[in-house]
Formats: C-alpha cells, sequence, structure tokens
C-alpha cells in the first residue's frame, strides 16, 4: 500500500515492479533476489481472482500463516468493529484463544515509515502449540526464531480518539509488498543483537570473483562490485573463511557463487593462491562471492591487492601476516 515506489528491501526510490505480480518493487536484481524466496510463495496465486475480488463489502483481504502448512494464504475475513477499533472477525482462525497484535509502524530492516500499521497477530501462550509454524519458517526463507500456533496479518489506517489513544479507523486490504514487509519482520525480530546485526543494517558491499568461463563469456574483469541487502541469501551460505584474511584482523569469508553458469568453473584468481584464500589447492571452485565476515564494506580494490599480499606473504613467516603489515601493504598499492 505503499504511495511512494520505494524499494521493499531497502530505501531506493528508482525501482521496478515485479515482472509477474506487478504489486512490488524492487531496485535491483540484488534486491529482487534477496527477497525471492518468500516473494515466490504468494506471487502468482496473487493474480487470482479469489485475491483480487472482494467477496462481499465489509471484507478485508489478510495474510493467514496456518499451524499446520507451510505456505501463508492470502484470505477474506469479515470485518468488524470492537472497543479498540475496526479488525477482522478471526476468533475461529485463531481457535477460540486468545491473542495479541503485535504492531509495525516501519519496515524493520529499512527502517523506512509505513503510511499505515501492519498487525501481526498469534496466540497469547503459543509454545503450547509445540510445534514450529512452516508458513512462517519458508516466508522468512529460514531466518526467524520458531513461531508457533496459527498467525494471521492485517492493516489498517490508525486514528486518535479524543483522550489520545490509537484506534484502526479504516481497514486496507494487505497486498505483496505488505507481504514483503511482514517477511522482513520475522527475519529482523530475533532475540539476539549478534544475528540481528547479520540482517539488519546498510546493505553489504561485497565482490564477486567470476570463474574464467564466465568472465570470458562476458568479457569483462574479473572483480565485480555486489551490493545487497544483508538477508540476501548469499550471505547466509557455507563457505570457507580465508587464512589469511584472518590473521592480519579482516576476515574474508568465500561462498560458491549459486546461480553461476559453471562455462568453466576454473577459477584462477582464487584458487591458485594457496592460504589465503581456500585451504584446499582446487582450482576447481566456480565464481565466488568475497565478503568480509564483519559485514563491513569491501572493495574491489581491497581484495585485489590482498591477492598480491598473499602471494607475497607466503614465502614469509606467519608473523609476518599482522594487522600493521597489511595496513602498509595495502597503503603502498592504493596511495
Ligand atoms: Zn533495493
Ligand atoms: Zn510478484
Amino acid at each position: 500500500m505503499a504511495s511512494i515506489k520505494t524499494c521493499v528491501t531497502c530505501t531506493e526510490t528508482v525501482t521496478v515492479p515485479c515482472r509477474s505480480c506487478g504489486d512490488v518493487n524492487y531496485c535491483s536484481w540484488e534486491c529482487e533476489t534477496a527477497d525471492k524466496v518468500s516473494h515466490q510463495l504468494l506471487c502468482s496465486t496473487f493474480k487470482t481472482p479469489e485475491v483480487q475480488q472482494r467477496p462481499a463489502d465489509g471484507m478485508c483481504r489478510v495474510l493467514f500463516f496456518p499451524k499446520d502448512d507451510d505456505k501463508p494464504r492470502v484470505i477474506w475475513l469479515k470485518v468488524v468493529d470492537d472497543y479498540f477499533g475496526l479488525k477482522p472477525d478471526m476468533d475461529d482462525i485463531m481457535d477460540g484463544r486468545t491473542y495479541r497484535p503485535e504492531e509495525i509502524d516501519e519496515n524493520p530492516l529499512t527502517g523506512v515509515k509505513l503510511d499505515h500499521r501492519i498487525h501481526l497477530c498469534y496466540v497469547d501462550d503459543f509454545a503450547s502449540y509445540g510445534k514450529i509454524n512452516m508458513a512462517v519458517v519458508e516466508t522468512a526463507n529460514r531466518m526467524c526464531k520458531p513461531w508457533m500456533g496459527p498467525i494471521l496479518a492485517y492493516c489498517g489506517k490508525v486514528s486518535e480518539d479524543e483522550e489520545g489513544n490509537d484506534f484502526v479507523g479504516e481497514m486496507m486490504d494487505m497486498d505483496m509488498t505488505d507481504y514483503s514487509t511482514v517477511s522482513q519482520y520475522f527475519i529482523a525480530a530475533r532475540r539476539d543483537f549478534a544475528e540481528r546485526a547479520k540482517v539488519v543494517g546498510p546493505k553489504v558491499q561485497a565482490v564477486k570473483v567470476l570463474c574464467d568461463g564466465e568472465r570470458e563469456a562476458n568479457d569483462c574483469l574479473r572483480l565485480q562490485p555486489f551490493t545487497a541487502p544483508r538477508f540476501h541469501p548469499q550471505f547466509h551460505t557455507e563457505g570457507h573463511v580465508s587464512t589469511i584474511s584472518t590473521l592480519v584482523g579482516m576476515p574474508l569469508k568465500l561462498t560458491k557463487w549459486k546461480d553461476t553458469r559453471e562455462l568453466n568453473p576454473r577459477n584462477d584468481f582464487i584458487g591458485l593462491k594457496g592460504p589465503g584464500y581456500i585451504p584446499v589447492q582446487d582450482s576447481n571452485t566456480g565464481t565466488v562471492l568475497i565478503f568480509r565476515e564483519d559485514l563491513a564494506p569491501l572493495k574491489v580494490g581491497t581484495v585485489d591487492v590482498f591477492r598480491s599480499f598473499c602471494e607475497h606473504a607466503m614465502d614469509r613467516a606467519l608473523d609476518e601476516m599482522t594487522a600493521q603489515k597489511w595496513n602498509e601493504f595495502l597503503t603502498a598499492r592504493v596511495g
């Protein structure tokens, strides 16, 4: 329901709508990929008449995460008016149990304010269900805490009464942008801060190292900058941490690039440099993404200089591989 078309996974405003549903905007292929696993669960069903057409007046479109299914649903519920304002009639869907709404007024990953409020409702003692809600797990691309029981999200415009209390004065239908916001809320609502820092914050600047085949096919430079939101799956896959990079206090993680075309999976840049990059003498590594383990920005030039440093350091003692030596080396190369 965003009136300004901003990217749903970052704050950028130059955006392109999803080619399939057209109901959500992304600034880049990287931002679209970050949201892809979640978005695909509902993208095609969102266009169907059951979702698009209001069955009767006085109904609103909501998102439902069933307790015993691995997919969310878009459903219509009757609107009722209670003491605190309008809301969908969800007594049946919540198993007749008492429930609480969490109020979402901004995108939890980007901090962008919403022009409406999303209410995320879950049963009070949801642990009593004893079974993880897989529709939430799939929506969050497996990056969430274990939610349980039925969960429902609805949205509306919030007004203030004479005493300054909030209430929902007008219901709104949930759309795919709201769905992405809810998905990102699940991802951001992690318990400890160390984990949160891996998903909440500015985009990560990383470096893609193309395999020989991909570089030749595209006739481009080996090292390519890659900037994507922190919850992009590429930052959450298994990888190696370069030995020398750890010794010099700039731990670099290398993950195999998932969508590589594997024309020629040799990667001379990575594979032949021994302990600097991958701890095996294997040149069959394909395209690789390199990023700092602490997710601080990493420049193409730094990776290039680091490769030279590894060559330089390989025939020297390990105690020469210090942060100070590396910084001197880097400064001398980049000025
Ligand atoms: Zn974006
Ligand atoms: Zn779509």
